[in-house]
């Protein structure tokens, strides 16, 4: 096997430097041509010092002049460099780390610097310089020099310090990658069959490895990049795709065909008209829920959307036709809320719901237990709880999960194992942009819920420095006078959780005995008991608390439509999903709402985010904002990320057309051939369970 041969095969890899890059990652050939430059060095896109202007990021091409060691004292050293390429001169300057760079750059050495350029009058700088030697050193034919000016692009690959200091420079390993190609070129196992290579116009794998390490031209290592890129989502998808069509044939659902009763009252106790969009959604649930395949569907709406009333719409038809639901949320908090309100609208019809939540006493748990199996009770809300193995239900057909994005996939599927073939609606109030939820979710259909219920109004957003609070409170108390409750979040994170903790509690003390001392004021956090907890949110909920201070334990899904102001302290630690969320907690009814964002600093990344809390309000452009701040992975939560964190050139949101071809060639294929049981698909099949298969725990095929 070629592509698993050992590195020290390689002339210039001895068991040092194989050693220094098996701790890289880089343990055979097979890796090293995986490791794929970092930039590329083209002539063409090289920048004159002349023409350098202020903040961009820029490659420039030189030889340096002078090179000295400024400063005295040991910690204040800089060493300062002039690069000069004919044009005029840009003053280099390094003060971490000054001592390789020191016995690295000399006058005469020819560097290709890469940085961000300042200026100090007309002196054109750069700090930190990323920089490569492009003449001199090793003898190993032709200098970078030579190369570059002869017009080549040349591969630039990072490098950690150890890989630099054992002799690993970007220029050695370029040569070592040259030779690996020269006795072991890759890309002979080919991972795409030819008819999909050419029916998408693809380089071949051999073509695109040589072309991402040795570009011909920029065309060609565009053509590359889309080669790798395209195959990396086609895997991904594929799972998707098998998945989907495994379900797409199951044919043991119950058929949910009567619409009767107890719907049609559902539909009549309403206070107020459903909206378009919810029953758009509903049509399509009910649509799902009358046929003999199982539903799987995400349901997406904006937080406030009303998602929750459509679970009860297809809580009702279940309950139509004699089946029981389950209903699941990541929160205790969240679990009695839904429970109360499913009470407060399902009882009256005849529709018997409990709860099964990690608080209960045995007596109380063993009662609920009991009705539910023997049907007795329609529908059970709960947390996790729900999913152990002493639950188990007369005849569920319906299972939901709230916040689906909380739960591990393995969780969910327990809740599912509850009985044969349930139909499952999955719902989330963190919309994601349609590339996104392909690439996170891509087995499941979705429904969104695009319109919020008549007569709300944007939540009012206004960031506040941590020195003007004091006016936030003055209209907190303002609004709170006028009948309003109002919401005071402090954060908290697991990495300092106690300290958070702490200064929650005490800024609580602080503020019910000053500035609110005169509101009723409560506190809420993830230590109490789930008893203190209820008893908070119940006074809440009642009216007899002004106040709720509190930790992100009110983030999700929190219902009191009568509160209108939410304050979030140190606004710049939250993440924009979660500051999204929050605020979603107000503007719920028909009261015009605020959100105070008080916060210490507007610098860096959190800046970005507190200013597009303020001018944007859609769920989805904020999660497209977030994607761009954080990466795609990171937006997608915990687990779905490990879909999208497998693509290691590919960007969902950046590479949309691309995902849409593979995704519909992989579609295609496994419409045809679910099992990848005919022959000419056995590449594919092996690629897929060697590189592809185990990155889901529900994987399919064998
Ligand atoms: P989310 O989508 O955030 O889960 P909820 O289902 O909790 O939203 O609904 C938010 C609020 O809007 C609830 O108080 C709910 O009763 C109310 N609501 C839902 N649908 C409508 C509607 N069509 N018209 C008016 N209010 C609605
Ligand atoms: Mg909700």
């Amino acid at each position: 096997m070629t592509g698993l041969s050992p590195l020290t095969a390689l002339k210039g890899v001895g068991p040092k430097r194989a050693a220094i890059l098996e701790a890289e990652g880089i343990a055979s050939v097979a890796d090293l041509f995986d490791y794929f430059p970092r930039r590329y060095l083209d002539r063409r896109t090289i920048r004159s010092v002349r023409e350098l202007h202020a903040g961009e990021l820029v490659t420039v091409v030189g030889t340096i002049r002078l090179a000295r060691l400024e400063g005295s004292q040991p910690r204040r050293m800089r060493f300062k460099a002039m690069l000069d390429d004919g044009s005029g001169s840009l003053e280099l300057t390094w003060f971490r780390g000054v001592r390789y760079f020191v016995s690295d750059v000399a006058p005469g050495d020819a560097l290709a610097v890469h940085g961000r350029v300042g200026f100090f009058g007309r002196q054109a700088q750069m700090q930190h310089p990323d920089y490569e030697h492009l003449s001199g050193g090793g003898g190993e034919g032709r200098s970078d020099y030579d190369l570059f000016h002869t017009g080549r692009i040349i591969p630039i690959y990072s490098t950690s310090a150890a890989m630099k200091q054992g002799g690993l420079g970007s220029r050695q390993l370029r040569t070592i990658v040259a030779r690996a190609f020269d006795r072991f070129p890759p890309g002979r196992e080919e991972t795409l069959p030819e008819e999909l290579i050419r029916q998408h116009g693809l380089l071949t794998l051999a073509q695109a490895y040589r072309e991402m390490h040795f570009p011909s031209s920029q065309e060609g290592l565009e053509a590359a990049r889309t080669r790798m890129k395209w195959t990396e989502l086609f895997y991904t998808q594929l799972l998707f795709a098998l998945r989907h069509v495994r379900l797409e044939r199951l044919r043991n659902a119950c058929r949910f065909t009567r619409s009767g009763e107890l719907t049609e009252r559902f539909y009549g106790s309403l206070p107020f008209e459903l909206t378009a969009a919810q029953k758009q959604v509903i049509r399509e649930i009910y649509g799902d829920l009358r046929k003999e395949k199982p539903m799987n569907r995400l349901l997406q709406g904006d937080v406030g959307s009303g998602k929750t009333l459509v679970a009860m719409f297809a809580i009702a038809l279940a309950a139509d036709n004699g089946l029981q639901s389950a209903f699941m949320a990541p929160t205790e908090i969240l679990a009695v809320q839904h429970y109360l309100s499913l009470k407060r609208s399902m009882e009256p019809l005849g529709i018997c719901v409990s709860l099964l939540a990690g608080r209960q006493s045995k007596k109380e748990r063993n009662t609920v237990l009991e009705a539910l199996e023997n049907g007795s009770v329609t529908v059970a809300v709960g947390t996790h709880a729900m999913i152990e193995k002493a639950v188990s239900f007369s005849r569920l057909g319906l299972v939901i999960i709230d916040e689906q994005h909380r739960f591990g996939v393995l969780q969910r599927k327990a809740l599912q194992d509850k009985a044969e073939s349930p139909h499952v609606l999955l719902m989330t109030a963190t919309p994601i942009p349609r590339t996104l939820t392909m690439a996170g979710f891509g087995d499941l259909d979705v429904s969104v819920i695009d319109g919020m219920p008549a007569g709300r109004v944007p939540v009012k957003t206004v960031l506040v420095p941590e020195q003007a609070k004091d006016r936030v409170y003055d209209l907190l108390r303002h609004e709170v006078q006028s009948g309003r409750q109002a919401y005071i979040v402090y954060p908290l994170v697991e990495a300092s959780e106690k300290i958070d903790l702490r200064a929650a509690v005490e800024s609580f003390g602080e503020l019910s005995s000053s500035v609110l001392g005169d509101l009723r004021l409560g506190l809420i956090h993830g230590q109490m008991t789930p008893e203190e907890k209820d008893s908070v949110m119940d006074r809440f909920r009642s009216g007899d608390l002004d106040v709720l201070v509190g930790t992100t334990v009110i983030e999700v899904g929190v219902d009191v439509p009568n509160a209108s102001v939410m304050v979030i302290e140190h606004a710049e630690r939250f993440g924009l999903a979660q500051l999204h969320q929050l605020r979603g907690r107000v503007g719920r009814g028909r009261h015009a709402s605020s959100c105070f964002l008080v916060h210490a600093s507007l610098a860096g990344e959190a800046g970005e985010r507190l200013r597009a809390m303020e001018t944007t309000f859609d769920g989805f452009r904020i999660s497209e904002i977030d994607a761009a701040i954080r990466g795609a992975g990171n937006v997608l939560g915990r687990e779905q990320s490990g879909m999208v964190s497998g693509l290691k050139l590919a960007d969902p949101l950046l590479d949309a057309p691309l995902m849409q071809s593979a995704r519909q060639a992989a579609f295609a294929l496994a419409a045809e051939d679910p099992e990848l049981r005919n022959r000419e698909h056995a590449l594919i099949k092996s690629c897929y369970l060697r590189h592809y298969h185990d990155r889901s725990p529900l994987a399919d095929i064998g």
